[in-house]
């Protein structure tokens, strides 16, 4: 393996390769900064442009125009002379912008005058009764398999859920030559009203066109049974049928050998907090959101967020979201980057966000598919039951953290991506709270897990940490 030259220092430590952490770290570099980017994955593109430069799938109407986007993006950053470390997963920052770094099974510590997290979104739990099943995944993962490596489904699959996200994914699957047993769409009904009073902003938002667009294909290839309140995933050692019910409806099954399941996306939170970065649950998107200025600084001096991790709006917003980023640290620095003007870019944000509210409120997922009961597992890495965390709360446990106690829920490889919404959300439910009220899980270093081979061999002293030969 080629060794990768870590310097002691940088100006500029952008964390994420997607949209936002591109444009950041492009804008940064042609700023004459000295930049670094890392990302955890083999190659740029982040979420939405995953694998951009090596995917398989070369017929460019399979994913769409608004994949292949990415293709300039990548192109001003590969140009743009910042130093690039792909495989690097960022398992620590502190206050001080002090960076450990894993990369090839061992870890580095670097620093830098300004830090930018672009760390982006993941899929929302979506913890209904046989989830943890073989044969059942969520739809991003399983678009991560059609992006980076050209793989579909064999046999009979069904998508379940809600959001811009499982329609595009459906649209992709069919242009790639899958066949969709159903889309079983859990869209409450009444968020159509709740989503009304926004209808007129995102009518002119670009997501308008391009969703009816999308939509219409899809429900012309697929069939689409629509306001599904209940489902069950159903099998022994592998799911075989999904169990669903439609309204006030009788239970149907549908015999599957893929299901697949989303409903929306949530910012990134824990390297932020693990930071000690502020956030605030957002009703809108029913997740933490980190507490940012105009440009995208966080509560700790220094340190940024932008992208999706700032709050869901998108691929073209994260970018823009990381132009501004990248402006201010310039700025911070006694420097300046060429263009765009500030003014253009906050218009371009502007247009991003316009049809934001209406979305949020008509992919609003229901209750019962964010608060399981019974014997629903909801901490897949301590396989922790909803009834067992119910009965906790009932025990007096006020709190996450006092959940990991309890129950250690939350303290498995995944360090609460999976539980952490649906634990808080439980406990603001049954103890009558809000989600704010209730707060979330604690996160520390190290964010990623890391051997402890790899955190042994830190240099322990600050000479020792200079005197190192990089890897
Ligand atoms: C699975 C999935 C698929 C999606 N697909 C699409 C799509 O096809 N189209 C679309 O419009 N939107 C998609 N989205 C929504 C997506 O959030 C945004 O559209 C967009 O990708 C957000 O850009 P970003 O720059 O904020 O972050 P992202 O694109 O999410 O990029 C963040 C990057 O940071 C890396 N990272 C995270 N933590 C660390 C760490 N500790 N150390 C190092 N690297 C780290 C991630 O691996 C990722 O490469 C998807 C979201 C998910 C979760």
């Amino acid at each position: 393996m080629n060794p990768v030259a870590i310097r002691d220092s940088y100006d500029v430590a952008i964390i994420g390769a997607g949209p936002a952490g591109l444009a950041a770290a492009t804008l940064c570099a042609k700023g004459g900064l000295s930049t670094v980017l890392f990302d955890e994955q083999a190659s740029v593109g982040g979420q939405i442009f995953r694998a951009i430069e090596e995917t398989p799938v070369t017929d460019k109407r399979v994913l769409g125009a608004s994949y292949w986007r990415g293709m300039d993006l990548t192109r001003a950053f590969r140009s743009s002379g910042a130093q690039y470390v792909p495989e690097a997963t960022v398992w620590s920052l502190t206050p001080e912008r002090e960076i450990g770094v894993s990369l090839h099974g061992g870890s580095v510590l670097t620093a830098a005058r300004r830090v930018v997290i672009c760390t982006g979104a993941l899929e929302r739990p979506f913890p209904i009764p046989g989830w943890t099943l073989p044969g059942v995944m969520s739809a991003g993962a399983a678009q991560i398999l059609l992006k980076s490596a050209g793989l579909l489904p064999a046999g009979r699959t069904v998508l379940a859920g809600c959001g811009p996200l499982l329609w595009l994914i459906a649209w992709q699957y069919l242009n790639a030559g899958a066949q969709l047993s159903a889309i079983l769409d859990t869209t409450p009904a009444g968020n159509r009203a709740r989503a009304l009073p926004h209808l007129l902003p995102f009518l002119f938002s670009g997501y308008f066109r391009d969703g009816m667009k999308l939509l219409r294909a899809v429900k012309r290839e697929a069939p689409v049974i629509a306001d599904i309140t209940s489902l069950r995933a159903i099998g022994d050692d592998r799911v075989t049928h999904v169990e669903y019910r439609r309204g006030n409806g009788a239970a149907q099954r549908l015999a599957v050998d893929n299901l697949f399941l989303h409903q929306g996306v949530a910012p990134n939170v824990n390297l932020p907090m693990a930071v000690g970065i502020k956030h605030r649950w957002s009703d809108e998107q029913l997740c933490w959101v980190p507490v940012l200025d105009a440009y995208g600084n966080a509560s700790i001096d220094g340190i940024a967020i932008a992208g999706d991790g700032a709050g869901i709006a998108g691929a073209e917003a994260a970018e823009w979201r990381g132009r501004l980023a990248a402006m201010a640290a310039a700025r911070a620095l006694g420097r300046s980057v060429p263009d765009p003007e500030e003014t253009h870019v906050r218009d371009e944000l502007a247009r991003c966000l316009r049809g934001r509210p209406f979305l949020d409120a008509l992919y609003r997922p229901a209750r019962i598919f964010r608060q399981p009961s019974g014997d629903t597992v909801v901490c897949r890495c301590e396989e922790t039951t909803a009834s067992q965390i119910i009965d906790a709360i009932a025990l007096g446990c006020p709190g996450p953290n006092q959940m990991k106690v309890f129950l250690r829920c939350g303290m498995g490889p995944c360090q609460g991506r999976l539980c952490g919404l649906t634990v808080t959300e439980l406990i603001a439910e049954h103890r009558g709270l809000s989600p704010q009220e209730v707060g979330y899980y604690r996160l520390r270093p190290p964010v990623k897990p890391i051997t402890v081979g790899e955190l042994a061999a830190l240099p322990k002293t600050d000479a020792a940490l200079y005197a190192v030969t990089r890897m």
